[in-house]
């Protein structure tokens, strides 16, 4: 008798993040993605969910570079395989080398729309639209039943398209679609980032200093938008070492504004020299892109500057302050704003008098996307994922499968 496939949700049944789901068919597993829970304390470890077998070989399948999705890695076995998009490889690496770890697991990168198999399962990864780069939803078959899992997505970013092409010609018959309902129930922002782009533009053109701002040096989405406002408000965006590291690694990978583009600088702190990569650094201060923190302060040119707690201790010590013509902008989801770091930067410019301002969209898709794509693929059965909703808000998706974190679900006898 041929073995079962199973389903096993270890993490992210019921909360947002964390990812950590098993298809298993005989002595085959693999894992869609590797997440650190978004509530695990900074420096935790043994966050490998309880119900995950370790004692057994399986590949991880990463689907986009955020730390719910990757962030345990370094606690799955070396042993393991991973394979996920090359932009991602490159993302991960920078950013556990930036903040001092490392993972050693053989990886393998996969192009999007080319099948590959892994013993009886055959994986088509589908490049979508999130504010990771390289963000992928995976269509997935064994054992004549298909799934498709959809990561993180949303229907409102520069690569919007993917999206609206996939619900127009969907894969057909998906038995079960696993999907993320992160914004259920909730009113957060979904413009889109053209529409940012000319907020950003007319906030720029109205500040007499400069404009600090807080984004994420992992959403390349925002930096495309903040880069395309600088150009046409004629001010010079500042990045820190490790947004230039990151726009340098994909700079192959798309049309992205890179650290030796005009009007893009990048500053040098104390905190992120000792980091980086020596040789990357090196070269930017040889073409002189890069500028120290003191140079913020009495800089001839308009500049939008990239701003968060630890760099804005850096700027502070080479005695950079901020003023009554500056702006700040808070470009990312405004609950941070209550966390430390966040309350941190938000008086700092308080106590200036600087011009608060708040721009931002959601990385994820709205209720309404939600359904529309639900809709759309049509599964027999949607399992929910990546959500604190889903119990109370299932009118308008197809039939639900709901399981718990850690319990098997048979999908093929
Ligand atoms: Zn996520
Ligand atoms: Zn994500």
């Amino acid at each position: 008798m041929a073995p079962p496939l199973t389903l096993t949700i270890h993490r992210a049944a019921h909360e947002i993040g964390g990812n950590c789901i098993e298809l298993a068919l005989g002595a085959e597993r693999i894992l869609l993605d590797m997440g650190r829970p978004l509530t695990a304390p900074k420096d935790a470890r043994g966050l490998l969910p309880a119900s995950l077998d370790t004692q057994r070989p399986a590949t991880i399948l990463i689907s986009h570079p955020h730390q719910d999705h990757y962030g345990l890695l370094e606690e799955a076995p070396p042993t393991w395989l991973v394979r996920c998009g090359e932009p991602t490889r490159r993302l991960m690496q920078i950013t556990m080398a930036i903040t001092g770890r490392a993972f050693s697991h053989t990886t393998t990168s996969w192009r999007s729309g080319e099948t590959f198999s892994i013993g009886p399962f055959q994986i088509t990864p589908l490049l979508t639209d999130h504010s990771a780069f390289d963000a992928h939803m995976l269509l997935i078959e064994a054992a004549g039943k298909r799934l498709l899992y959809s990561g993180d997505f949303r229907m409102h970013g520069r690569k919007r398209v993917l999206v609206e092409r996939m619900m127009r010609t969907p894969p057909p018959d998906i038995d079960i679609l696993l999907m993320e309902g992160t914004n259920l129930d909730s009113d957060k922002p979904c413009v889109t980032e053209d529409d940012l782009e000319e907020r950003f533009r007319d906030l720029f053109a109205r500040t007499k200093g400069r404009v600090f701002v807080a984004w994420s040096a992992q959403n390349v989405d925002r930096t495309v938008t903040l880069y395309r406002a600088c150009l046409k408000a004629g001010r010079t965006l500042v990045v820190d070492l490790y947004t230039a590291e990151i726009m340098a690694a994909l700079a192959e990978f798309g049309r992205l504004p890179a650290p030796d583009w005009r009007q893009v600088k990048v500053v040098m702190t104390r905190g992120l020299r000792r980091r980086a990569d020596n040789a990357f650094a090196d070269g930017l201060v040889r073409s002189g892109q890069a500028i120290g923190a003191t140079a913020l302060q009495h800089a001839a040119e308009p500049l939008v500057i990239m701003t968060r707690g630890s760099l804005l201790r850096d700027y502070a010590a080479k005695g950079v302050t901020a003023n009554a013509d500056d702006a700040w902008c808070w470009s990312q989801w405004n609950g941070y704003l209550r966390e430390p770091d966040g309350a941190f930067v938000a008086q700092w410019f308080n106590d200036a008098g600087a011009a608060a301002d708040h721009i931002h969209t959601s990385g994820h898709a709205s209720p309404s996307d939600l359904r529309a794509f639900a809709g759309a693929i049509a599964p027999k059965y949607l399992a929910p994922i990546h959500g604190v909703k889903w119990d109370d808000e299932q009118p308008g998706f197809p039939p639900i499968l709901r399981l718990r974190d850690g319990e098997t679900h048979t999908v093929a006898p």
